[in-house]
């Protein structure tokens, strides 16, 4: 007997009736960036390794072991062999897609928001997985354009907060932080180094490699141990220059006048290298260990990092995949989809009739389950009972006579209607 396949681990199937859920996430997530006058970018699952190594950073856990990578071989002699990544996150894709269609051209800002699956290969937990779903937007452009400016920052932010407000989540905090300008980051990483020196021996083997590499991402550490000596550490507000202090100042004013609270996480300089000045995450309780919703900052020298114009810019990503598992906490018991009606024909020779007719009534609206004429009638009650409002029974002398026998189940009422009427019947609830 062959093996049983099943689902890689760290991927999983979403089912209906959760599916629901995912799409209710998403169509709120298109109304309000519609609101606030963003586009839907989509790009490819899948892009040039170096472009994630030359992005988000070759030091970072992300590119050094979590992508999906392969050599994608020449098939033709004009073809090269390749190095392809599945996309690890989205922002990337859409800075080489700006810089490649040339958005900057058009002198304005641009708005861009995605959704769609990314892979990481991480150990797979509670909220973490191997394949899952993130909803972000970009604010990009050139700096004519204003995309330096924090008032873009604080948009963002009170444009999330709007979100999680309309997708139901309470409870969150925002965590704020600045990472100051490429310049500012290099001066913390030395004090930073140097403050290391003497304590890093007592730290985990991480933290160890960190120290050397790259000592900002010591502060990502989540080894309870090292929490002691990482809250001694110099924090990165003292490094910051004039600008950035003013920017960030900016920020947080911009907050306070919208009502939107926050509060200053000196820790918080999120993993990947292409962030400057501003950074966040929104965090929820609810979710244990992997308790970020969403995270993101600006990367005012990403674009140039690829290749391309000077472009600031701002974005975050939110998990899906957690929003899910949020909603699901908060809401005790998923509501389950009923239909309006279930048509059950009598005998099977009244199918087609009744395909007839499901067919009259979904085009009207109706969210309608189709029985089966070879089904008893007590069975079609039974289906009907657990997923639908009502049963509308058609057997021959329904369909000569153009009325219909209608039960609705929550009142235990039986009814003729006629089939002129029948739609607008089944429209009103089972108690009117
Ligand atoms: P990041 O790009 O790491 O800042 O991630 C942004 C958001 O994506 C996080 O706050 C999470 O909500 C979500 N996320 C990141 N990695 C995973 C994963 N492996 N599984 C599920 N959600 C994730």
């Amino acid at each position: 007997m062959s093996r049983t396949l099943k689902a890689v681990r760290g991927t999983r199937d979403l089912l209906p009736p959760e599916t629901a859920l995912w799409n209710r996430i998403e169509a709120t997530a298109r109304s309000v960036f519609a609101r606030y006058n963003f586009g839907e970018i989509r790009t490819p699952i899948f892009e040039d390794t170096g472009l994630f190594a030359r992005s988000v950073g070759e030091e970072t856990d992300i590119v050094s072991k979590e992508m999906y990578t392969w050599e994608d071989r020449a098939r033709a002699q004009s073809e090269k062999t390749q190095s392809l990544t599945l996309r690890p996150e989205n922002t990337a894709g859409v800075v080489r897609a700006y810089i490649e269609h040339q958005l900057g051209e058009t002198g304005q800002l641009q708005k861009l928001y995605y959704i769609g699956p990314q892979f990481r290969r991480e150990r797979p937990q509670k909220g973490r997985y191997r394949q899952f779903s993130q909803i972000g937007a970009e604010v990009i452009g050139p700096p004519s354009a204003g995309s330096e400016s924090p008032l873009r920052d604080a948009e963002v932010l009170e444009m999330l907060a709007t979100l999680l407000d309309e997708l139901g989540i309470t409870g969150w905090t925002l965590e704020l932080n600045s990472v100051g300008s490429a310049a500012d980051r290099a001066r913390y990483n030395e004090t930073l180094r140097a403050a290391l020196v003497p304590v890093v021996g007592q730290m985990c083997v991480d933290c160890q490699r960190r120290a050397i590499t790259n000592p900002l991402r010591v502060l990502d550490c989540k080894v309870p141990a090292d929490q002691p000596i990482i809250d001694k550490l110099p924090v990165i507000a003292d490094s910051l220059d004039q600008a950035s202090v003013a920017h960030f100042a900016a920020v947080t004013a911009a907050l306070e006048a919208a009502g939107i609270p926050y509060t200053r996480n000196n820790r918080l300089v999120r993993g990947l290298d292409y962030y400057t000045r501003t950074t966040f995450e929104f965090t929820h309780g609810g979710l244990g260990a992997q308790n970020a919703l969403l995270g993101g900052g600006r990367y005012d020298g990403l674009s140039e990092a690829i290749g391309g114009p000077r472009a600031p810019g701002i974005g975050f990503a939110m998990g899906e995949d957690r929003l899910v598992l949020t909603l699901q906490a908060q809401e005790s018991a998923a509501p389950q989809v009923v239909v309006d009606a279930f048509i059950a024909p009598l005998g099977e020779e009244m199918n087609a009739a009744a395909l007839a007719l499901a067919r009259e009534l979904r085009r009207q609206g109706l969210r309608i389950e189709l029985g089966d004429g070879s089904f008893r009638l007590k069975k079609s009650f039974e289906a009907a009972d657990k997923t639908a409002r009502r049963i509308v029974i058609l057997g021959e002398d329904e369909l000569q006579s153009g009325i219909l026998t209608v039960k609705t189940f929550a009142t235990g009422m039986q009814s003729k209607v006629s089939r002129a009427e029948l739609a607008a019947y089944l429209s009103t609830t089972a108690s009117e």
